[in-house]
């Protein structure tokens, strides 16, 4: 069996595939391009940090959910819904046998989930939401009646943690940004307790809802947070580094200032780990089909902040850096 690049068709490649034996040889050709058309663009943290590396003048990166609009692919019928990595960009022709060159992911068939939006695939149904159910789970290693601390709370993946957190029978303490999304956190989101960074004093508010400690902390934001948190953990405490929003604007070059956390890690034992959920690309669908069953079963709710216009990307993503989204910031094409 061999494979050939066959035609070049300005740039498109198509395929040629040989089967031979004794007696026989038979040829099979296969077009297998697709085309799509953007519903749905991510906006996400990790861009400000890798950007610094893209050339000028390269695509900007980011995922987006795609409606197949032509095909000459069986397996990528028109009419279906793809995830890809496919940059800021409205239309794109994608040979399956390209993965993107940021994420080496190839696009994937959205599930058929007629009855939601089919933006939850950039958000619960989509890498944040594998962060979270992964990251959680296999980090924090939670356990029921243990507490555990999320900060970044009202974002894509912490309300995801959150949640799946409350329904193992956890005791789920939010830190965020604003006081409307504390109440969003608590009362519709079932978090126990929620705490705004900006205009409460954090180590000691936590002392007063987390008397008994904390067990685990999903941390999204870093710096003075995660530093105030993990003073405050119990003998052999998880700590699952997700992100550090805080310092996705820092100067790395030098040293930057940073909390010391090493007595509170030697003190109480602690198990610090990051991670990145690509750790994890061998059991994505397992995430994708797991939060969609719970979905399904009502025990986990999304909210999504919605910017409407390609043309507004930046602002998106410039307002979700700054946190004024409550859920998943995307954008609808
Ligand atoms: P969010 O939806 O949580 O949006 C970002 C939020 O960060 C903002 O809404 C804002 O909320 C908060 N924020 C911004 N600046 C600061 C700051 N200086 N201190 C504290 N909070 C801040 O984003 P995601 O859910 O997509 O991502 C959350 C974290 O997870 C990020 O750090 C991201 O990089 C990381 N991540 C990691 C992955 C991995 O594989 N390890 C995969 C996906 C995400 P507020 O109002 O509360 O300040």
């Amino acid at each position: 069996e061999e494979e050939l690049p066959l035609l070049q068709n300005g740039g498109r490649k198509d395929y040629i595939i040989i089967y031979y034996d004794r007696a026989h040889i038979y040829i099979f050709l296969f077009l297998l391009e697709y085309l799509v058309e953007t519903e749905y663009l991510s906006v996400d943290p990790y861009m400000r940090p890798y950007v610094r590396d893209l050339p000028l003048g390269t695509t900007m990166i980011g995922s987006q959910v795609a409606k197949i609009v032509e095909s000459k692919n069986p397996s990528f019928p028109v009419g279906k819904k793809i995830v890809g990595n496919l940059g800021w960009r409205t239309h794109t022709i994608i040979d399956p046998k390209t993965e993107d060159l940021f994420f080496k992911q190839k696009p994937y068939l959205l599930p058929d989930i007629d009855e939601l939006p089919s933006s939850l695939g950039l958000g619960m149904l989509g890498m944040p939401g594998n962060t979270a159910y992964f990251g959680l789970l296999e980090i924090c290693k939670p356990k029921s009646g243990e507490t555990i601390v999320i900060s970044g709370a009202a974002g894509a993946v912490g309300s995801h943690v959150g949640q799946i957190a409350k329904n193992l029978g956890l005791n789920v303490i939010g830190i965020c940004g604003s006081d409307e999304k504390c109440k969003w956190l608590t009362e519709e989101m079932g978090f126990d307790f929620a705490i705004n960074y900006k205009t409460m004093p954090v180590a000691a508010r936590l002392r007063e809802v987390a008397p008994q400690g904390v067990d685990c902390y999903f941390d999204n934001v870093g710096g003075d947070i995660s530093g105030i948190v993990m003073y405050q953990m119990n003998l052999f405490g998880r700590v699952a580094v997700c992100g550090s929003i805080s310092s996705y604007d820092a100067d790395t070059s030098s040293l930057p200032k940073c909390a010391i956390l090493q007595p509170a890690l030697v003190t109480n034992q602690l198990k610090m780990e990051g991670f990145i959920v690509k750790r994890w690309s061998d059991r994505w669908n397992e995430g994708i089909m797991q939060n969609l069953q719970w979905i399904r079963e009502g025990k986990l709710r999304y909210r999504e902040t919605v910017t409407k216009g390609f043309e507004n990307m930046f602002d998106a993503f410039i307002g979700m850096m700054r946190g004024d989204n409550i859920g998943k910031a995307i954008v609808q094409v």
